[in-house]
């Protein structure tokens, strides 16, 4: 793996099965906000204005797991509170911490790309349970870029970052993010975090092995 490294400028990294365990996001992350929910309505009314029943209606989108813009927006809004207040801590593996210091000491730029909203990430790893980790990120990637399974989004991120796709590792856990990525030129590297897969990319089990 070193050799790609010497080679590349920045590093663009999926969150959910690469820094941050799934589960984080459907154990802890979706249950707040769907608990919190009522409370926030009441504080925040003119949030919802206009829609019906909004309280049973936003927690029927989290159990349906809705793409709705106004959820995303409700609940970036409710995880920002339970954040701010220490109730959430972000999630990262452990070796994260370490390689995002060690890839900024080799003069690597740092990225995030993932379906959370850039509000979402930048909480994850802004009050991660090892401190501020979003400082050392410098540029965040939502799906307001395009699809995370398209070549097209790939390409707008390096038009966006102005770099070439060989100046860019994507790392991701899902084959056709990796895909598409590499479709657009980037390399790019699968983490398996939990059960194997058969796919025909580069697998590491940590950012350890990079
Ligand atoms: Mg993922």
């Amino acid at each position: 793996m070193k050799n790609i490294i010497n080679k590349i400028k920045f590093i663009l990294m999926d969150v959910e099965g690469t820094t941050t365990s799934i589960d984080f996001v459907h154990d802890t992350l979706f249950p707040y906000a769907y608990d919190k929910m009522e409370s926030f309505i009441k504080a925040n009314p003119e949030l919802v204005s206009g829609l019906d029943n909004p309280t049973a209606t936003l927690k029927q989108w989290i159990k349906e797991d809705k793409k709705e813009p106004l959820l995303k927006t409700i609940q970036g809004h409710i995880w920002k509170e339970g954040y701010e207040s220490g109730e959430l801590k972000g999630h990262l593996y452990d070796d994260v911490p370490a390689a995002f210091k060690r890839w900024k000491q080799d003069g690597l730029g740092l990225g995030i790309y993932s379906s959370g909203s850039v509000l979402a990430q930048k909480l994850l790893f802004t009050y991660s349970k090892f401190g501020d980790q979003d400082q050392l990120i410098e540029a965040n990637f939502d799906t307001k870029i395009g699809h995370k399974r398209e070549k097209q989004s790939y390409t707008n991120i390096l038009n966006d970052l102005n770099l070439s796709g060989d100046e860019v590792l994507f790392l991701s856990d899902i084959s056709e993010e990796l895909a598409a990525a590499s479709e657009s030129g980037m390399h790019v590297i699968q983490l398996i975090r939990k059960d194997p897969v058969n796919s025909p990319f580069d697998q590491i089990r940590s950012f350890d092995e990079i």
